[in-house]
């Protein structure tokens, strides 16, 4: 057998970040006190052309790969991003081709995604208010373009989750206020919890607002019913909000862990591996793809790095493990 379904986790996913650089700044992702304007970006030559991603998705669709998920950085930063989609969508085996936003330039470009092939964007919105959304990204951006990206998205035919970050003390006042507008627009809402990805955004087990906590709180104004898991590997804990058929989801890393069903791999700008978020080191694809390594051994080195993976890094945090030094969302893309 050529993929990698025999295995207890088998390779589903994978999730490429186009770009390192976002035009946001968001505190509990790239805080500006870091990603200044000194920070080293990577160099255009480091970065995968859209010809080596096609190369390696169409490698991975070999080993299983049914899902591609573009993401960042701010993708849509990435010159030319529907031409890559294009692309991607000509590989056989790719069922669904995904896009995770910060939505401000999803009004512009939400046509020629569709056009292209992507089936759903996720967008990140952690906030219905001007003030707090501008005291999150620290770019002095309202709510309005992501809204309007939104819309529009909707209304060329995307499939739309909006996914909002909770950080006590940050955003948590918009809980409510983001559930009443998504269940009354009938867009599906995810709740995800606050992580220790990176090792700069000062992440504290007490800014983690819980799925439980979450999950109370609304229940006690708009009761919930649990919708079945669509597919193994799925990480958002569903929910219908019950008599419509709009739906808000969970996503607990922290509190209920999910690694024995985590199917996604995840290659950095530059074309770097990474079987966990919380890793510290991703195996080094870039070098092998501009030499002259054939495809069957490029596959071989991913199904060897995959076979050997062993990550289950949310199920055993400790204070010991959240201070060590790895790798930052900006980079691996979420
Ligand atoms: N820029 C795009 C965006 O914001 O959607 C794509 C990249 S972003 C790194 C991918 C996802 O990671 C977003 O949904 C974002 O909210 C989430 N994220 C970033 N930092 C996080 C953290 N510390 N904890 C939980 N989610 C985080
Ligand atoms: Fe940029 Fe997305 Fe990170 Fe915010 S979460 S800083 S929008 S990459
Ligand atoms: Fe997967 Fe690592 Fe997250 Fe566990 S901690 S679900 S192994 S990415």
């Amino acid at each position: 057998m050529n993929s990698l379904d025999t295995l207890a986790r088998p390779l589903r996913d994978l999730r490429i970040s186009v770009t390192d650089r976002c035009n946001f700044r968001c505190s509990y992702c790239m805080p500006k006190e870091i990603f200044g304007k000194d920070y080293p970006f990577m160099k255009q030559a480091d970065i995968l052309s859209f010809e080596e991603i096609v190369r390696l998705a169409t490698l991975f669709s070999t080993l299983g790969v049914e899902k591609l998920r573009l993401t960042g950085g701010e993708p849509l930063l990435r010159k030319d991003l529907p031409k890559l989609v294009t692309q991607l969508s000509k590989i056989p085996s790719i069922k669904y081709i995904t896009l995770t936003t910060n939505g401000v330039f999803l009004a512009k470009y939400a046509q020629s995604l569709l056009d292209a092939g992507i089936c759903r964007v996720n967008v990140s919105l952690d906030s219905l208010n001007n003030e707090v959304f501008k005291a999150i990204n620290n770019m002095n951006i309202g709510v309005e373009p992501v809204l309007k990206g939104i819309f529009k998205a909707r209304d060329v035919g995307l499939e739309v989750k909006v996914n909002m970050v909770v950080k006590k003390g940050l955003n948590d006042e918009q809980i409510m206020p983001m559930v009443r507008f998504f269940k009354e627009e009938g867009i599906n809402l995810r709740f995800i919890e606050f992580m220790d990805v990176g090792s700069s955004n000062g992440w504290n087990m007490k800014d983690v607002v819980t799925k439980k906590e979450l999950y109370e709180k609304i229940h006690e104004q708009y009761p919930l019913e649990p919708i079945d898991r669509d597919y193994f590997g799925e990480v958002a804990k569903r929910y219908r909000y019950k008599g419509t058929k709009a739906e808000v989801g969970f996503i607990s890393s922290v509190s209920e862990t999910f690694c024995g069903s985590c199917t996604r791999a995840r290659l950095s700008t530059d074309g770097k591996l990474f079987t966990c978020l919380f890793a510290s080191s991703g195996y080094d694809l870039r070098t092998l793809l501009r030499s002259d390594t054939t495809d069957e051994e490029i596959v071989e080195r991913i199904r060897n790095v995959w076979e050997k993976r062993d990550d289950r890094y949310s199920e055993i945090r400790t204070e010991e493990s959240t201070s060590k030094r790895k790798i930052e969302m900006s980079y691996i893309g979420g």
